[in-house]
C-alpha cells in the first residue's frame, strides 16, 4: 500500500490535475496550513500561542525552470522576513529540488545561499530538508559549505538510509545541527533498510548518538514508543531539555504534541503551505493509509 501512494506521488499528470482541482483542495486541508503566506503565518502564530515553535515550508519540489526556482527563492525570502517582522518563534525548511538543483547546481546554491545569509542576519536558521537518495550527497555537501560560511543552516538525516550513521558522525564532528527522521521516499534495498522494525531500531540508535554527541538535534517522529524510549534515555543521561527538541508535522498527533510540550520539552511543528500540496499529501497518506478513511469521512461530512 505504502509503495502505491509513493508511486502515485511522483505522477506528474495526476499531480497537476489534483493541484488545480478546486474540490481536491479540500483533501489537503488536514496537513497544509493554507495556500497563501498570510494564512500560513496566522497558523504559525496560533501554534506559537499554544507554546510550540514552527518551521515553515513553502510547498513545491522538482521545479522545471530557473524562473520557477527564483520565484520559490523570493517566496522564502518573504517568509524569512515575515517571521522576523511578526516575531514568530520559528525558521524555514526548504528542499533543493525546489531551487533548481536538477537544472543548475551553481544557481541552486546561490539561491539557497541568499536565504541562509538573510536568516543569519537575524540570528535565524534554515533547515535543508532531505529528499530521495539521489540527492543525499549533493544536499549534505551544500549544507557543509553553507554552514562553514554562515553557521546558520542544518541538515536532515533519514534513519532508513544505510549511510546515515557515518553521515551523523561527520555532521557531529562539524557541529552541524541535524533533524533526524525515519525517511519518506521509496528507496531500493541497495541503499535503504527495508524492514520497518529495523528502521525504528536504527532511529533510536542514531537519536542517542545525536543526543550525546550532536549539536541541538531535532528528533522528528510521531512514534510514541520511540519518544518514550528517548525520554528515558535523556533522563538517565541528565541531558537538559534545552539541548534538543522534538519535531512533528502540522495536523498529525496534536494530542502527543501538546502532551510532550506540557511535560517540559521543546516541540517544533513543520508547517507547510502553498498550492503545490500533492506530493507532500501523498507521502502523508503513505505513512498511514488509515488517513484515507479519515479524509473520506470529512469529505462526506462537509
Ligand atoms: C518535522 C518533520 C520533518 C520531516 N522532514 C523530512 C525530510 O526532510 N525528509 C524525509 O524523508 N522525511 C521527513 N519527514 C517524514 C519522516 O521521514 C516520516 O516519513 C514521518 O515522520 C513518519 O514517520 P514517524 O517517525 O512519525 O513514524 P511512523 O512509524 O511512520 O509512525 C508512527 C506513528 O505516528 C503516527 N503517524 C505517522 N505518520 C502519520 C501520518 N501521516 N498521519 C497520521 N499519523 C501518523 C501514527 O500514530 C503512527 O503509528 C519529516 C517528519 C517530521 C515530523
Amino acid at each position: 500500500m505504502r509503495s502505491v501512494f509513493l508511486f502515485l506521488s511522483s505522477n506528474r499528470n495526476l499531480r497537476k490535475f489534483m493541484e488545480t482541482s478546486r474540490s481536491a483542495h479540500r483533501f489537503s486541508s488536514r496537513f497544509v496550513a493554507g495556500s497563501t503566506l498570510d494564512e500560513a503565518l496566522d497558523a504559525c502564530e496560533k501554534v506559537n500561542r499554544d507554546g510550540l515553535m514552527i518551521t515553515l515550508d513553502y510547498l513545491g519540489e522538482n521545479v522545471t525552470s530557473m524562473d520557477e526556482a527564483a520565484a520559490c527563492r523570493d517566496m522564502y525570502m518573504r517568509c524569512i522576513q515575515a517571521i522576523e517582522r511578526r516575531g514568530i518563534k520559528g525558521n524555514v525548511s526548504l528542499k533543493l529540488t525546489q531551487f533548481g538543483i536538477d537544472l543548475s547546481e551553481d544557481a541552486c546554491r546561490q539561491n539557497v545561499r541568499e536565504l541562509v545569509c538573510e536568516a543569519a542576519k537575524n540570528g535565524n536558521f534554515v533547515r535543508v530538508d532531505m529528499e530521495s537518495s539521489e540527492y543525499t550527497e549533493r544536499t549534505l555537501n551544500l549544507v557543509y559549505d553553507l554552514y562553514a560560511e554562515t553557521k546558520s543552516c542544518g541538515a536532515v538525516i533519514q534513519a532508513y538510509l544505510k549511510r546515515s550513521e557515518a553521515d551523523i558522525e561527520d555532521l557531529n564532528r562539524r557541529r552541524i545541527r541535524v533533524r533526524l527522521c525515519k525517511g519518506a521516499y521509496l528507496e531500493p534495498p541497495s541503499v535503504a533498510i527495508q524492514d520497518k522494525a529495523a528502521v525504528d531500531r536504527n532511529y533510536v540508535k542514531l537519536a542517542k548518538k545525536l543526543l550525546t554527541d550532536g549539536n541541538y538535534p531535532g528528533l522528528a517522529t510521531h512514534d510514541e514508543r520511540i519518544i518514550e524510549e528517548l525520554l528515558t534515555f535523556v533522563q538517565e543521561q541528565n541531558i537538559p531539555p534545552e539541548r534538543f527538541e522534538f519535531q512533528m508535522l502540522y495536523g498529525i498527533r496534536r494530542d502527543l504534541q501538546t502532551r510532550i510540550n506540557r511535560a517540559g520539552y521543546r516541540m517544533r511543528l513543520y508547517v507547510p503551505f502553498g498550492e503545490a500540496w500533492y506530493p507532500y499529501f501523498m507521502r502523508r497518506l503513505a505513512e498511514r493509509p488509515a488517513n484515507v478513511l479519515f479524509i473520506a469521512r470529512n469529505l462526506f461530512r462537509s
